[in-house]
């Protein structure tokens, strides 16, 4: 829950990866929003920018360190080898989680626009635990990537997993909020699909998507592939149930076709063994996609299991006084 402005700690979480290029305009952009914020008692004076190295390549955790003496906002989290976006911005979430009211992750490349960050704030004194940043448009993004980011959405959509259409990483998260979000310790982690699954009190800011301020995208096709293969894969066991269904149909086809080949076989238009052969194929066929499917049923399930996910989450507890500490009074009985 939101707190008096001048007490509000923010955190800036930045995942970087091989950004030499953007760094010095990015910090000067976010310190420039982060002074203006203090000014206007909006956060607190012990706010940060945290800028997370990936296991760049080249002098982006020299910057980093730089920056981190001479500019009062910037603190380093180095990170001891390349885990990708994802897991680089859980862990700038996690160490700031601690000690932050209310954490921003976004990326280092100044796509998305920073001055969204005062309408993302000012959502989150209103009350909001969560809130999106969401592109307008995204005509600055190639064709390719437009649509396949489309195509992405709509297949998650029938995969049942609820996504924020037009939204990437960047959104402000309450604390209440990112301690729930540590509770879903699975290694293959898709925030985008599971913050939305938090729950809470949540709100979309929009902005306009711009395009890379310098340096080149951090996800190739390949990536992009695997990433999506990630989201798909860590939250829907439909492909699983495709299997059962198709055996199913397979079975179903295959009695149709009994029907015409026994209806051959009464009329004598048939050599001996056609009938048989036939029939079992089909038959056989769809039975057997029908085990793998009942097998992998289960296997769905050891793998819901395995994700050890909570299986609620409590915004509130009229038993506690305090929102973030409800549980503790049952703890302390
Ligand atoms: N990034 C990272 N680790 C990686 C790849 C990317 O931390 O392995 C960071 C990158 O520095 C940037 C953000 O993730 O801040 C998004 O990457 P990028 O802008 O290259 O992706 P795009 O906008 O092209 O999808
Ligand atoms: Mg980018």
């Amino acid at each position: 829950m939101a707190i008096n402005g001048q007490f509000t700690k923010l955190s800036i979480v930045v995942p970087c990866y091989n950004e030499e290029a953007v760094l010095d305009e990015t910090v000067k952009e976010l310190t420039e929003i982060m002074d203006h914020m203090i000014q206007n008692g909006k956060v607190s004076t012990q706010s940060i920018i945290l800028l997370v190295d990936d296991g760049s390549a080249d002098k982006t955790w020299t910057i980093i360190e730089k920056m981190t003496r001479i500019n009062s906002y910037v603190q380093g989290l180095k990170l001891s080898r390349n885990f990708g976006h994802q897991s680089a911005l859980i862990a700038g979430l996690e160490t700031t989680g601690k000690f932050s009211d209310c954490v921003i992750s976004i990326d280092a490349d100044l796509q998305d626009d920073v001055h969204a960050i005062y309408e993302l704030v000012d959502k989150y004194h209103e009350g909001y635990d969560i809130v999106y940043g969401v592109r307008d448009k995204r005509d600055t993004d190639t064709f390719f990537k437009r649509n396949t980011a489309l195509a992405f959405y709509g297949i998650m959509k029938r995969m049942g997993v609820n996504l924020v259409p037009n939204h990437a990483d960047y959104r402000l998260m309450s604390k209440q909020a990112l301690d729930e979000l540590m509770k879903y310790q699975e290694e293959n982690i898709f925030l985008r699909g599971i913050v939305p699954l938090l729950g809470f009190k949540s709100a979309k800011v929009y902005y306009n998507r711009k395009e890379r301020f310098a340096g080149v995208s951090k996800y190739p096709l390949k990536k992009m592939l695997s990433f999506a293969l990630d989201g798909i894969t860590s939250f829907s066991v439909v492909p699983i149930k495709l299997v059962t269904s198709l055996g199913f149909i397979l079975v179903l086809i295959g009695i149709a076709i009994g029907a015409y080949v026994l209806i051959v076989w009464f009329l004598n238009h048939t050599i001996s063994g056609w009938t048989s052969l036939i029939l079992s194929i089909w038959l056989i066929g769809g039975m057997q996609l029908i085990a793998i499917g009942v097998i992998g049923e289960y296997i769905g399930k050891i793998f819901k299991e395995t994700k050890g996910r909570p299986r609620y989450t409590i915004e509130w507890n009229t038993m506690s006084c305090d929102k973030n500490t409800a549980g503790d009074y049952l703890k302390d009985e």
